[in-house]
């Protein structure tokens, strides 16, 4: 790790970081997302053509967060965000609230969040903690049978591109962190970075297809090696 220059940080996350939370990651051996193909769960056309079935899913995601805890990962970057203030952006692929639950504020959820909701009809979006069931009404429009997560489903553009190209084109540091590099744009980040100077970082259990792209590779579970990586980059 360089000495001198670090100053603007970026963090990347994936689902790993909440994986000893007990959140389930994406594709589990079998290929599935909880034991449903992707495609019949998460996509824009599965919204279009089944609704039901996509809420069904996310409200069983949305359940099951409910009572987790942030693990010891996501509380060393709430401590490293409060040491570098404006400094340090947070970028989850994660649609789980543990990043904010442990403290976080510099960060933004490019994939959505699964405790917010939208509708078809408004357009808006809206904090929700409830189950989204064809008669439920949209908490800001008040119509029934518009609602669907607040998340980027495959197909749909994540959310808040502009600011976190801009914060890569100017980070000197980039972490990688439990994101197993196979869904784009974030498994390019690695590149603007690298593009834009800075030294790059992956922790994760296994590697990864973009494991060969980053200056430096940490191997284990996410709440043993961050809190120990975020105190070494407090002594530089
Ligand atoms: P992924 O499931 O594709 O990859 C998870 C990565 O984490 C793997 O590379 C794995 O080796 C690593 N990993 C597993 N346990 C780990 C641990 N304890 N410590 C460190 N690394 C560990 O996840 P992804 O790359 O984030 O892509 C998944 C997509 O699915 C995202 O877009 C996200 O929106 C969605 N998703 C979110 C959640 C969540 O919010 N917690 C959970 C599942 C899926």
């Amino acid at each position: 790790m360089p000495k001198e220059r670090i100053s603007r940080i970026v963090v990347l996350t994936g689902a790993g970081i909440s994986a000893e939370s007990g959140i389930p990651v994406f594709r589990g051996a079998d290929g599935l997302w909880q034991g449903h193909r992707v495609e019949d769960v998460a996509t824009a056309e599965a919204v279009a053509f089944n609704r039901p079935v996509v809420n069904d899913f996310f409200n069983k995601r949305r359940r099951e967060v409910e009572k987790v805890a942030p693990n010891s990962a996501h509380r060393a970057l709430v401590e490293w965000e409060q040491a570098c203030g404006d400094d340090f952006l947070l970028v989850t692929q994660n649609i789980d609230p543990l990043h904010e639950r442990a403290g976080s504020h510099n960060l933004i959820h490019m994939h959505g969040e699964l405790q917010r909701i939208r509708c078809d009809s408004c357009g808006e979006s809206a904090p929700f903690f409830a189950d989204a069931l064809a008669q439920t009404l949209c908490p800001v429009c008040g119509r029934a049978g518009g609602l669907r997560p607040d998340v980027v489903l495959f197909g749909e553009m994540p959310m808040r591109m502009e600011e976190v190209f801009m914060a890569l084109s100017a980070c000197d540091l980039f972490v990688a962190i439990g994101t197993s590099g196979a869904v784009y744009p974030a498994a390019g980040f690695v590149d603007l970075a690298n593009q834009a100077g800075a030294y790059t970082v992956e922790i994760n259990a296994a590697e990864t297809e973009r494991s060969p792209t980053f200056h430096e590779r940490l191997t284990g579970r996410a709440g043993e090696v961050v809190p120990d990586f975020v105190a070494s980059c407090f002594k530089l």
